[in-house]
């Protein structure tokens, strides 16, 4: 087979497809292409076009929302809301907004916290994956 924008020869070859829905990685395996080693042009089977389209499916109603371990931390290094807050600079309240995730903080203050904390900001907020419907009933709940 010969590429159909440049007329070079393609290199049959299996990959793992990769697509960003709404910021979340979707991997679909095992997907047969042929790659034009010329242009770089890719070129799959309409069959496995409809697999990546089953495998997107399931993701279009999620998306990320804030899971937050800060008062975990803050308990592992045996401290008090107070000697977070006062290694902030910050009052109690203000500080017990943000671990109730009350008020985020910019990303700014949420590096300075993981300093403070002596952790990675990433241990303190990580991404979760959640579904809009099941956001939205929680929100009817309140
Ligand atoms: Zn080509």
């Amino acid at each position: 087979m010969s590429c159909y924008k440049c007329d070079a020869e393609v290199v049959n070859k299996t990959i793992d497809w990769v697509s960003y829905i709404n910021g979340i990685k979707v991997v679909t395996p095992d997907i047969p292409v042929e790659e034009c080693p010329n242009c770089g042009e890719i070129t799959i089977d309409s069959k496995d076009s409809e697999t990546i389209c089953q495998n997107n499916k399931g993701f279009y109603d999620k998306e990320f929302s804030l899971d937050i371990h800060l008062k975990e931390i803050r308990e592992k290094l045996g401290l008090t809301q107070e000697e977070v807050a006062k290694r902030m600079g910050w009052t109690k309240q203000r500080y017990n907004a943000v671990e109730k995730n009350k008020s985020v903080p910019s990303v700014l203050l949420a590096l300075k916290l993981a300093n403070a904390l002596e952790c990675d900001v990433n241990e303190i907020y990580k991404l979760k994956v959640v579904s809009k419907r099941h956001k939205k009933i929680l929100l009817e709940c309140q």
